[in-house]
């Protein structure tokens, strides 16, 4: 499952219909614990979400004519709201929160859930546009945020100071990847580095996406807007305003700080699954990939940032993901096996390789590039686990 969420453009009509059905949602919501309320001063309990919901469909709603309205707004996303207002009851009577409180129109956290009718219909979304169940199509301000290849399970609209927002859970679609018929009998060997992404024992190079025009540029504006917000901030303090409220402006602004973080994510997490998807598609016997010690490495603070922005771990989780998928064996060498030191020629092992040795030159006459090395080493390794 993953969650995106992206500013929409719904058309005047369509506005309306979102407001009127997070309207009926908040008055639902608050209904719902109005009603709690009272059960609970009287007996110490609640009623379930089910219930009630059957309760105001059969006998609230039929005694009440004047509140026929509440059947206007979409059935799942009042559902919904319902069932949001039991988890809040749930968490209280666990202990983790206070008395649910009534939800207020001016902090409009109330949203308007929707979800996939049944198994065969599907919640289509184009580059530029997402056809949403009760609304219609709604426009998209950013095209092609939401991937096309990824199943809509359900999502919800918002509204935020003026703007609307779509948020949506994807699944992934089985069928955008062909089943694979048969393995090729040969297996691969993957070498995870800084310097590149991945190094495959076959000769194939992943570059590093950190590397690439796309991720400077937007890690470019990410420092422009930061930079613009906290200038903002200095420009609060000077002027001694108080910095916990948020202009229109600061507001502005960290949305678009917010909009970059996503992207870059986004960006990067799509780059692993496209290697991952080159690799399966191989049809390898077997992967073989290195036991990266990520947590330690994320220890050394020189290194740490660089390895969160090659999402080796999840490289690592999607692979083997993938692998099951597909059924293909993933191997994971041995934390002590020497994939960089052994000659992938002759089998020596040379002891005092250092970090920045990146060709490998042997006394049998070999001279390879180091990761491509370490790669045919993992592909031959015999010490392993099974992931
Ligand atoms: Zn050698």
């Amino acid at each position: 499952m993953k969650a995106y969420k992206t500013q929409i453009k719904p058309s005047d009509k369509q506005r309306c219909k979102i407001r009127e059905t997070i309207g009926v949602c908040r008055y639902i919501y608050n209904f719902y614990i109005a009603h709690n309320k009272q059960v609970y001063e009287k007996d110490k309990s609640f009623m379930s979400a089910n219930e009630f919901s059957v309760w105001l469909n059969n006998v609230y709603i039929p005694e009440n004519p004047d509140k026929k309205w509440i059947r206007d707004a979409s059935s799942k996303a009042v559902k919904q709201s319902i069932r949001n207002a039991e988890i809040a009851f749930k968490r209280f009577f666990r202990g983790l929160s206070g008395f649910p409180k009534f939800k207020k129109k001016r902090n409009q956290d109330v949203k308007m859930y929707f979800v996939k009718n049944d198994a065969k219909t599907v919640i289509e979304c184009e580059r530029h546009k997402i056809k949403i169940p009760t609304l219609g199509c709604v426009r998209l301000k950013e095209y092609g945020y939401i991937p096309r290849d990824e199943i809509i399970k359900s999502g919800a609209v918002s509204e935020k100071a003026g703007r609307f927002y779509v948020s949506v859970l994807t699944g992934e679609n089985p069928d955008t990847v062909n089943h694979i018929p048969g393995n090729t009998g040969v297996g691969i060997g993957v070498d995870l580095g800084l310097k590149e992404l991945a190094v495959i024992s076959n000769g194939q190079v992943f570059e590093n996406i950190n590397k690439t025009k796309k991720i400077k540029e937007l890690e470019k504006r990410l420092r422009r807007e930061q930079r613009s917000l906290s200038r903002k901030y200095e420009n609060k303090k000077k002027r001694k305003e108080e910095l916990t409220k948020r202009s229109a402006n600061i507001e502005k602004n960290v949305h678009r700080v917010q909009k970059i973080h996503d992207a870059l994510s986004r960006k990067r997490q799509e780059y692993v699954r496209y290697v991952v998807r080159i690799l399966v598609k191989t049809k390898p016997k077997y992967i073989t990939i290195e036991d990266l010690n990520i947590s330690g490495m994320m220890k050394n603070k020189h290194l740490s940032k660089a390895i969160a922005g090659q999402n080796f771990y999840y490289f690592r989780k999607w692979l083997e993901y993938k692998c099951k998928q597909f059924d293909i064996e993933l191997r994971v060498a041995d934390r002590f096996y020497p994939s960089s030191k052994l000659c992938s020629k002759c089998g020596k092992k040379k002891a005092d390789l250092k970090l920045k040795d990146r060709v490998y030159i042997c006394d049998c006459g070999i001279q390879i590039d180091r990761d491509l090395n370490a790669a045919i080493n993992l592909e031959r390794c015999t010490e392993y686990k099974t992931a």
